[in-house]
């Protein structure tokens, strides 16, 4: 198909210093959770994203020094020239799709724990390590300020040798540059701290170090937090976040801006934010520079993508999640295929990932990061060999992404969902508070679905054992998810309850009477207690959420939201109490008892809804198990493991790539051979 004209400015080649964009789509650095460990796997995300068409595409963080130790996260190092070929792979993956590589140099100062080096961390000021109690970080004196000048200036030549166009001086994330420029972190009295005009010395020195080091063949970016969101006390966008731009103005060959203090105000879930949030903080960076500008902000649409360039507001389309749910937006707006962009859906599981220090993982695209240890693309799947009939049942995030997966590799798919409406869980989830992109998953499932004339569909298909039986499938997939428990079994409560009037969010959805004071409670800790607390509380219910854990929605905490969950419960009114099992339910009451002290108490309960956990529906197979079949059941998602949408989606990924393959259970992983042992 042709490329819709509205979008030409999007392929525009933009200049950055020395180096040339072919295009304006740009891969911000983001984490993938790969690091050092594993170059093979790193380099092919990040290749697979240039085969996208990605125009530029960065690293994750590549830390210059051992004072600078993020283990045990994924990171990458140039600590010394042993670490130049592994990235070298990364920056030739990148160029083998005609597309500039960069690299994001980082030192992260008092945010760094040095868990591996235990070397002693630095930072402006003697301030607390950020995050690692209980270490300070030890002030930086001016010999100090010199040797770190020179790792930047080091790690920048490395990246030169290692193949990379764009270099980065990192000052955003509340990272050791950022931290000489914030006078919450900066306390010096030296011409490195004070006034601005001090405190901006470093990061000045930091983009003339490192131009004066690779700048006749690599641009110079420098990545800033333009603002910090801690309002007057900090860097904002109106005040010495504008400034700083305005000082360094033409020095970078290009301005990575962003709102930041922590990466959750950058990464804002879909809950918290819209696309294109961070427009009102960083819009004047244009307006202060003739460089070019790049900046983030959940970018799916490329209505809002073109706005953005003829509006002025950035030069590049900045984007991580967006390019990780699909790396190949850019082809697919070159080929006029936008209706196949799989939109990211910014529930922040890729987020959870980083947090947890393992693979980056993601909702929306079931291969990332596993493009080396899988060998999987994100857009081709290998044909099955024979024309079989399969029939799943269920229409959720698992049987729809069952269905178009090995409809794609060319089996016969019918999938039949007893409901009027695909989607499974998604209809009722996605109909929570800030939830409403959650439905795209289902969304972009059926669409492409659609296209493939051997997947039929059947809504309003209620399947019995015997339907199945008589069918005539040789294989038949459950996908038929699961239901929440109403036994107050949870990850505290093990005990099972006795709890005959107790609800369930199924309940709850399905229209069930609410009445009185209603408490939620919440022993499964993920976005479920807190969102349906607030849907019902902005119904106008009287609703307390309790919990056993020390916060509501505990879990939120992996994907950065559970700050922002917090303040947005408070601002509801919404009553919570958290440390307290739940033991048992009286006539208009809750016995609840302290996790700590084991003290009983008692809560006012018309209603509860009890937010535990799910089991199986598994039914289907105990039924058709019990007497031997001609055809094979195999089980994904919810209805093997209840758990996210991600792993829903990844389960049934996963099986229609190694049906009828030998692929095992074991992913390819990097090690040294043996030989090497010493
Ligand atoms: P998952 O997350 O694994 O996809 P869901 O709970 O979202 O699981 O989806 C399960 C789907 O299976 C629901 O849409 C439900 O209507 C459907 N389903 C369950 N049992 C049957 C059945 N016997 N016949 C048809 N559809 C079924
Ligand atoms: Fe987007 Fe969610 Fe995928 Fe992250 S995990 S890229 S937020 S869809």
């Amino acid at each position: 198909m042709a490329r819709d004209s509205r979008y030409d400015i999007l392929f525009e080649p933009v200049k950055i210093g020395p180096v040339t964009a072919p295009n304006r789509f740009y891969q911000t650095p983001h984490a993938a959770g790969l690091g050092w460990q594993r170059p093979k796997a790193g380099a092919a995300l990040r290749g697979i994203k240039a085969e996208g068409g990605w125009g530029v595409v960065c690293t994750e963080y590549c830390s210059i020094h051992p004072t600078s130790d993020d283990s045990p996260y994924g990171f990458l190092t140039l600590w010394d020239d042993d670490d130049v070929e592994a990235l070298a792979r990364t920056a030739d993956a990148i160029h083998a799709h005609g597309s500039l590589a960069g690299i994001e140099l980082w030192h992260g100062g008092s945010h760094a724990a040095n868990r591996m080096t235990r070397l002693a961390g630095i930072a402006p000021s003697a301030i607390p390590a950020m995050y690692h109690l209980p270490t300070t970080a030890r002030g930086m004196d001016l010999a100090d300020i010199s040797a770190f000048r020179g790792w930047q200036r080091d790690a920048a030549i490395r990246a030169k040798r290692a193949g990379f166009d764009i270099v980065y001086v990192y000052a955003g994330h509340d990272y050791l540059p950022f931290q000489f420029l914030s006078p919450r972190h900066n306390q010096r009295t030296d011409e490195y701290g004070g006034p601005l005009a001090n405190r901006v010395r470093l990061l000045r020195e930091m983009i003339e170090d490192t131009k004066d080091a690779v700048g006749e063949k690599c641009a110079v970016a420098v990545r800033l937090a333009v603002d910090e969101l801690h309002g007057p006390a900090g860097i904002t966008s109106e005040g010495e976040g504008r400034d700083i731009v305005a000082m360094l103005a033409e020095l970078p060959d290009l301005w990575d801006v962003n709102v930041a203090g922590s990466l959750g105000n950058d990464s804002k879930s879909a809950r918290f934010s819209p696309e294109g949030y961070q427009e009102p903080q960083v819009a004047f960076v244009k307006t202060l520079t003739t460089k070019p500008v790049v900046s983030v902000g959940r970018f799916t649409s490329p209505g809002v993508m073109v706005s953005q360039i003829r509006r002025g507001i950035q030069d590049f389309i900045g984007a991580a999640r967006p390019s990780i749910a699909d790396p190949f937006m850019p082809t697919k707006i070159r080929e006029g295929r936008e209706d196949e962009i799989r939109e990211c859906i910014g529930c922040n599981i890729c987020r959870a990932a980083n947090n947890e220090g393992v693979h980056l993982r993601c909702t929306q695209n079931p291969t990332i990061a596993e493009e080396w240890r899988r060998g999987w693309h994100p857009e081709k799947i290998a044909s099955y060999r024979k024309r079989e009939k399969v029939l799943i049942v269920g229409a959720g995030p698992s049987g729809l992404e069952a269905a178009l997966s090995l409809g794609r590799r060319g089996l016969d798919v019918t999938l039949a969902d007893r409901n009027a409406k695909l989607g499974g869980r998604i209809l009722n989830e996605s109909a929570l508070p800030g939830l409403s992109t959650w439905i795209r998953v289902r969304d972009w499932r059926q669409h492409m679905i659609s296209k493939l004339n051997n997947v039929q569909v059947f809504p309003s298909s209620e399947m019995t054992a015997e339907d199945i039986a008589g069918f005539g499938a040789e294989h038949v997939v459950l996908a038929t998810g699961a239901t929440w428990r109403r036994d107050g079994v949870g990850v505290n409560g093990m005990e099972r309850l006795d709890l005959p009037r107790a609800l369930t969010p199924d309940d709850v959805f399905a229209g069930a009477a609410l009445a009185g004071d209603i408490v939620i409670y919440d022993d499964e800790h993920y976005f479920m207690g807190g969102a349906l607390a607030e849907k019902l509380a902005r119904a106008g219910q009287r609703v307390s959420i309790v919990t056993p854990n020390p916060s509501v929605s505990s879990w939120t905490a992996m994907t950065d939201e559970l700050g922002f969950l917090q303040a947005r419960l408070h601002e509801i009114g919404l009553t919570m109490q958290t440390g307290r099992l739940l033991l048992g339910q009286g006539a208009g009451h809750l016995r609840l008892a302290c996790t700590a002290s084991g003290k009983e108490s008692e809560i006012a309960c018309d209603t509860l809804i009890l937010a535990t956990g799910r089991l199986p529906d598994d039914r289907l197979l105990h039924q058709l198990s019990a007497t031997p079949q001609p055809f094979a059941v195999h089980r994904v998602g919810d209805c093997l493991q209840p758990s996210s949408i991600a792993d829903a989606v990844y389960s049934a990924h996963r099986f229609a790539r190694e049906f009828g393959e030998a692929a095992g259970a074991v992913p390819r992983r990097e090690r040294p051979p043996v030989k090497d042992f010493t």
